[in-house]
């Protein structure tokens, strides 16, 4: 994709602040950390979003997960990480490259990832699950 700003990243077109690199991501420090150490890991092959994307090419990437991780905790010495995958608008996606997000978290720090729990009425999640299981 020529006019995508995260395959140019990824592919070393543009400089960034890089953690780590493969043959398949490179991991960069986001620009606008919610915490120090915040980082981003970007495929170097366009896939919009996990709609976009293939079980091989996931599994290649998420490979190195745990690794990038441990290293940002080491480094850190956070109390916890959020690994967390944006898909769409809605969910708060803004660059429409795949990435994941490792945002370092400490006891009682003041970063907001969240919702309200909700619920479900009698038999509605088994249902639920059913129909979502018929879809896989
Ligand atoms: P999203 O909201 O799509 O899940 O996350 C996009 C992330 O990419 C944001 O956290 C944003 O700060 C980061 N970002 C956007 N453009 C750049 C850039 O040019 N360089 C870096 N390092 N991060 C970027
Ligand atoms: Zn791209």
């Amino acid at each position: 994709m020529d006019d995508c700003i995260f395959c140019k990243i990824a592919n070393g077109d543009i400089p960034s602040a890089t953690i780590y690199e493969d043959r398949n991501v490179r991991v960069i420090l986001d620009i606008a950390p919610a915490a120090k150490g915040h980082a981003i890991m970007i495929p170097k092959t366009h896939m919009a979003d996990i709609f976009d994307a293939d079980a091989e090419t996931i599994s290649k990437i998420s490979a190195a997960i745990p690794m990038v991780a441990s290293a940002i905790k080491k480094e850190l010495g956070c109390d916890g990480i959020n690994i967390l995958q944006n898909n769409g608008a809605a969910a708060g996606q803004t660059v429409n490259h795949l990435h994941i997000h490792f945002i370092p978290r400490y006891n009682n720090d003041n970063v907001k990832i969240g919702w309200e729990q909700g619920s479900y009425a009698d038999g509605e999640a088994a249902e639920l699950a059913k129909k979502i299981a018929s879809r896989v």
